[in-house]
């Protein structure tokens, strides 16, 4: 059996922040020592061959040519003209690599809203359980704060603002390898990073500028418009308006950040927790819509009212195996497939 994850102990959200301060510092200075980066001039044709720089397509590794360069310069013109609008939360989710989707839903359990810092919350996500770091941080911009902030809206306006600016336009960063090397020079292209830019090609890990974004921004984005971001994002348009103590609310306490993490962590409902896009939910919605139709007239068919106590049990463990997975993917209520069981039974 999978050991079960657990948030690590003894971190407290001063701890996390300085973690994330001390390892962007350190990204920085790598960065900035590195010698292999395909810079845009390079790119837009003034490569020098004698660099002798790698690619990896095909699978194959082997130097980078003139040709290569030219598509690299395409890709990189289309991929600004696909985000010139910026990027939300749900397209992030629909875009993304389905790989990436994958891991998201099966290897990252959480991700806790640790500091609001002006437009930028701060989460803090679990690692997946093979990863030398113990957790991720990744910054979520909200673009639209200074026009939510701008025109005067009542305290009961407040959850519609947080959502208009939790299914807005976002910028994003994450700490992890694979944002630094595979997705951060896509989110530098497209306009929707929130740290530091790239503008290094990432010839060896992403040359084809394929997907949007890691597995740790996905669980983060995800959990947007839910009501343990709704509420951050809340507090975040106070402060931005004045209205709250900065000091006093703008970070999380251990014991808030710990439930959180806990929370998500515990949670058996599958349509809270599962990362899926906009084409899986309909396929979703639909499938279960026809087997709940199916199952509810094949009750209705076989259990004539002739039918003995014993042959209902049976057909009505038969529907279960059809109802038990709707109830779980949320489409249907628990107190709905209990009556209808029930009502099956008695006849
Ligand atoms: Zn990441």
């Amino acid at each position: 059996m999978a050991r079960e994850p657990k948030p690590k102990e003894g971190v407290t959200p001063a701890q996390a922040i300085a973690e994330a301060k001390a390892r962007y510092k350190a990204d920085l200075q790598q960065r900035l020592a590195a010698k292999h980066i395909l810079d845009p001039q390079e790119v837009g044709g003034a490569y020098n061959a004698g660099r002798a720089l790698d690619t990896i397509l095909n699978g194959q590794l082997r130097k980078i040519t003139a040709e290569d360069l030219q598509r690299f310069a395409a890709l990189a013109k289309s991929l600004g003209k696909k985000f010139a609008g910026g990027i939300t939360a749900k397209q992030i989710i629909n875009l993304a690599h389905p790989e990436r989707r994958q891991r998201a839903n099966t290897e990252i359990h959480y991700a806790v809203p640790m500091e609001i810092k002006g437009s930028v919350i701060h989460f803090t996500t679990s690692a997946s359980p093979g990863s030398r770091a113990a957790r991720h941080h990744v910054y979520v911009d909200f673009v639209g704060l200074s026009g939510a902030t701008a025109a005067p809206a009542e305290e009961e306006q407040l959850p519609a603002l947080a959502r208009q600016l939790a299914t807005g336009s976002i910028r994003i960063d994450c700490d992890c390898e694979d944002w630094r090397f595979v997705f951060r020079y896509i989110a530098t292209v497209g306009n929707y990073n929130s740290m530091r830019p790239e503008t290094g090609f990432p010839k060896i890990r992403n040359p084809q500028l394929d997907g949007v974004a890691c597995k740790h921004v996905l669980r983060t984005v995800h959990l947007l418009t839910q009501p343990i971001a709704l509420q951050r994002i809340e507090q975040m348009i106070k402060l931005a308006r004045g209205t709250l103590d900065r000091k006093a609310t703008a970070r999380l306490k251990k014991a808030q950040a710990d439930d959180m993490a806990l929370e998500q962590m515990a949670r058996k409902d599958w349509k809270r927790t599962q990362i899926e896009t906009t084409e899986e939910r309909t396929e979703r919605l639909a499938a279960a819509r026809a087997i709940r139709a199916a199952a509810a007239s094949q009750a209705a068919k076989t259990i004539s009212p002739g039918t003995s106590e014993r042959d209902r049990k049976v057909l009505v463990a038969r529907a279960q195996k059809h109802i038990e997975p709707l109830v779980a993917m949320g489409v249907m209520t628990r107190e709905a497939a209990d009556a209808m069981y029930a009502q099956a039974t008695k006849g």
